[in-house]
This record gives C-alpha cells, structure tokens and sequence, in this order.
C-alpha cells in the first residue's frame, strides 16, 4: 500500500516575507511541525564550505552529500535540521552561506535531497513547511497553499532589524530566475502582502482560508 502524507501546509515566499514568523505562530496555534527547508539549504551550504568543497561544483557536492545524511531533531515541535550528525544552527546565517546558498540551492540533485527529506517528514507528521518552492514542486497536491510576500523596502527593514547582513535582493534574483524549481506563486496559492500586516492578523488570514478549505481546525 502507498503511504500517505499527513496534511502539508506550504508557505513560500522571497527572503524576508514574513514567513518564518508567521509559521512558527501558526504551528503554535495549529499544533503542526514547523520545518524551514531554507535551513536544510543552508546546512548543506555550511556543510560543503566547511568541508572546502567547491560551492560551483554541483557534481562533487551530490557526491558528498551521499555520506551526509540529513535528519531532523524534534525541537519545540520544529524539525531543526542535522547534518552528517551536527546541529550547524549557529552557523545558518554566516556571511560565507547567505552568499552561497543561493548557488547551492540551483543543482537538482541538492533540490532532489531536500525534496525527499521533506517528504520523509510528511509520512510521519502534519507539517508547516517555508521555502520557495513548496506549494509548486515539493507538495504540489497539498490544498493548503500560501505565497506571502512584502515590499523590498519593508524586507530591507526587516533584515536590519534583525542585524542581519543578507544580500537580499541579489539571492531574491538567483530563486526566482533559476531553471529548476524557481520562487513562483503556485496556481492555487492564497497571496498575502504582508507590508502593513502584523504577524497575528497574518495567521489570522491564514487560518481563515484553511477554515474556508475545509481543514479542521477548533476555534
Ligand atoms: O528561507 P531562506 O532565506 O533562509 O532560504 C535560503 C536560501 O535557500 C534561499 O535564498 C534559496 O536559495 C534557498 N531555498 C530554496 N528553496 C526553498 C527554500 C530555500 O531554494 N524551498
């Protein structure tokens, strides 16, 4: 018999969109597993830099990641990512991998890897999954799907805000022009500019529309 996936929903959007807020209060009130697939990005970005693998060499970095598995650890119902046994949480937002991850992310085979991960944590539990392609390549079948988006002035602030340094609309360019699995809005996507929005009146559009989808929810 096929497996199932438990219930998927997607939430895709460029670089500072909201989206990470947004899902981890919507895991907190949906109870669903939160799981940023940037991150697994980015792991693998730190993994193969630190590994001094050329971030060019899609070849060589499908051949590493064959010896590097990529779990998951349960962490206050997030799957945090790990790689090859090690937690790179510290390391995710370093300058060497906001650079890179974006050259990374384009080779199919890093996108194939992240994909069936993805969809391994989907056999065993309801998740909520940021990224960019989620909705339109990872979970096409998943009725849940959201785009959230904001102006670039409001994702610069955002960034600052958070004492990031992130080239922001040079990676914004890379996802969305790539060949494979670019940043789109899926079909049947539910958009939210999220510019003048607080996080609560954004997972309250969100939670609205999955009532309107028929997803069980107690109110
Ligand atoms: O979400 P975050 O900005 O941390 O993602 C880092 C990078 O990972 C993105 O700029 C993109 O290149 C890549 N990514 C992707 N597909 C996803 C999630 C992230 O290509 N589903």
């Amino acid at each position: 018999m096929q497996e199932q996936f438990y219930r998927v929903i997607a939430i895709d959007g460029p670089a500072a969109s909201g989206k990470s807020s947004v899902a981890r209060e919507l895991s907190r009130q949906l109870g669903f597993v939160y799981v940023n697939s940037g991150a697994i990005y980015r792991a693998i970005t730190w993994y193969i830099l630190q590994k001094r693998i050329d971030p060019e060499d899609g070849e060589c970095i499908t051949e590493v990641l064959k010896s590097a598995p990529i779990t998951g650890a349960l962490q206050d119902n997030e799957l945090r990512v790990v790689i090859d046994g090690v937690d790179p949480a510290d390391h995710l937002r370093d300058d060497c991998v906001n650079e890179k991850v974006a050259g990374v992310s384009q080779f199919p085979e890093v996108r194939q890897v992240v994909a069936e991960k993805l969809h391994k944590d989907a056999y065993s539990h309801n998740l909520i999954v940021e990224g960019r392609d989620i909705g339109s390549v990872v979970f096409p079948d998943t009725p849940y799907k959201f785009y959230v988006d904001a102006s670039p002035q409001v994702r610069l602030q955002r960034r600052a805000a958070q004492g990031w340094r992130d080239e922001i609309a040079q990676r914004d360019r890379a996802d969305s022009s790539r060949p494979v699995s670019p940043l789109v809005i899926a079909k049947d996507a539910c958009v939210i500019d999220t510019s003048l929005l607080t996080i609560d009146e954004v997972v309250s559009q969100i939670i609205a529309r999955l009532k309107q989808l028929g997803l069980p929810i107690a109110s």
